[in-house]
């Protein structure tokens, strides 16, 4: 297995469960990547890919704004020009008809598969309080009644709210809301206790995670061999789950996936008491997370932005600013100060996940390109890789593999 994220570490557990001999290879420590500070939402409400009709006109709209969420370079390269066109020719409803039903299955899952986690005892801040989405602008919420439909037909539950109503349920929501949305299936964690809790756990299940081993990969024929500065093998099965370097590192092996960063940020502020359930604040694209400190003390995650293509983890001060903004025109809550963080979505064109095995290899097997969802699709991931390992051929993983973008 390559990258101890939560997709890594997920996988890992699922397959030394099933008794196979296990090694994690991570280059720094469990959670380096995307994995730890980002905003811990489970969310069967939001199945509708990121490539839908709409994406790309708001997309435009954005990109003329420097206090958006989401900023693309003037300059693109070659791959992220490929990537983009891609994603405009996912975005149409025919896509959308067929990622849906297979997000909510997904996420639903991996709920269920949380929830088996924590009964078990492992602390890692799970809640089933539900999310809302909630609306400013009189005519975005009205399109949103659209993708409620759709989740609606999938059988999610979903409550619309008047402006009274959601502050009745939410005092922090300030006057001037549009409307909001309940949906009480979803889920909430802690990302940075689920790593720390997954990599624990693995190591009981008797599977190893050795930090600080950096891959590369070599074809040999039809197999891919391992090689780190110390040693190389050749494993019976490599599961490549490094988050968006997994692109990088499959290219060595003749693997081409259309897997961008999409760097995303968070700010965490101890000893604020933040909303009851977890929080989107839609226009901005900015989502509230209520967690705890390690003392039990309220803390409040902000978390949000899509920079695509940006490769560095630095925090740029204008986007941080931005979100602190947008979080004072919704909420009656101090956004200063706190914990900022930076991590980068491992994004393919077409919204869904990367899950399966390459063709032209026998002995690999990639999962990644999770994008805004790898904490809420990595057990279900897991589940599928598990399966795929075994030799079985599970239905989901058709709209998964690796060799579907040509
Ligand atoms: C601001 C923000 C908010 C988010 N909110 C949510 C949310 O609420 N819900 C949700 O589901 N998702 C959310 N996401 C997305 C989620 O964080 C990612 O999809 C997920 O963490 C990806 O997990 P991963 O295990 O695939 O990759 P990562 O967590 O990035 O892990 C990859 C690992 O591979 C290691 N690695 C890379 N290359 C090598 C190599 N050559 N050798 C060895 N190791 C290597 C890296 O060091 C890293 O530890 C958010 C993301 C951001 C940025």
């Amino acid at each position: 297995m390559v990258g101890a994220g939560a997709v890594g570490l997920w996988c890992a557990c699922t397959l030394a469960e099933a008794g196979l001999r296990v090694t994690v290879l991570e280059r720094r420590h469990p959670g380096a990547g995307a994995s730890w500070g980002n905003a811990g939402w489970v969310v069967p409400s939001h199945s509708v890919p990121l490539a839908h009709p709409g994406a790309l006109r708001r997309g435009l709209r954005w990109l003329l704004d420097p206090e958006s969420p989401l900023y693309v370079p003037l300059r693109l390269e070659g791959r992220l020009w490929s990537w983009l066109w891609q994603f405009r020719r996912f975005s149409t409803p025919a896509h959308v008809r067929r990622a849906v039903p297979l997000l909510v299955r997904l996420q639903r899952r991996s709920a269920e598969l949380y929830g088996q986690l924590a009964a078990q005892g492992l602390e890692f801040g799970w809640q089933r309080a539900g999310s809302m989405s909630t609306f400013l602008d009189p005519q975005e919420y009205r399109g949103f009644l659209d993708e409620v439909e759709l989740l609606r037909q999938e059988g999610v539950a979903a409550e619309e709210m008047d402006a009274p109503s959601a502050r009745e349920w939410e005092p922090l929501l300030r006057a001037g809301l549009a409307g909001a949305v309940y949906f009480p299936e979803d889920g909430h964690l802690d990302p940075a206790a689920l790593v720390a809790a997954l990599a624990q756990r693995a190591v009981q299940l008797g599977a190893k995670v050795q930090s600080g081993t950096e891959v590369r990969l070599r074809a040999d024929g039809r197999k891919v061999t391992v090689e780190t500065p110390t040693w190389r093998a050749q494993p019976q099965l490599l599961v490549v789950a490094a988050g968006v370097w997994s692109a990088l590192l499959l290219r060595g092996v003749g693997v081409r996936l259309p897997v961008v960063p999409a760097k995303g940020y968070s700010i965490t502020v101890d000893g604020q008491a933040g909303p009851c359930c977890p929080l989107m604040l839609t226009e901005a694209r900015v989502a509230v997370t209520p967690l705890r400190g390690p003392d039990g003390s309220p803390r409040v995650r902000l978390a949000g932005t899509l920079e695509l293509g940006v490769w560095d983890s630095q925090p740029r001060s204008r986007r941080v600013d931005a979100i602190r903004k947008a979080v004072g025109r919704y909420l009656q809550l101090d956004p200063q100060g706190g914990e900022v963080w930076a991590g980068l979505r491992p994004c393919t064109p077409d919204g869904l996940p990367v899950v399966g095995r390459p063709r032209a290899l026998d002995n690999l097997l990639v999962a990644t390109g999770h994008g805004t969802l790898g904490i809420s699709l990595a057990p279900a991931t897991a589940e599928l890789v598990a399966q795929l390992a075994r030799g079985e051929d599970p239905e989901e993983v058709r709209l998964l593999r690796p060799d579907r973008f040509g």
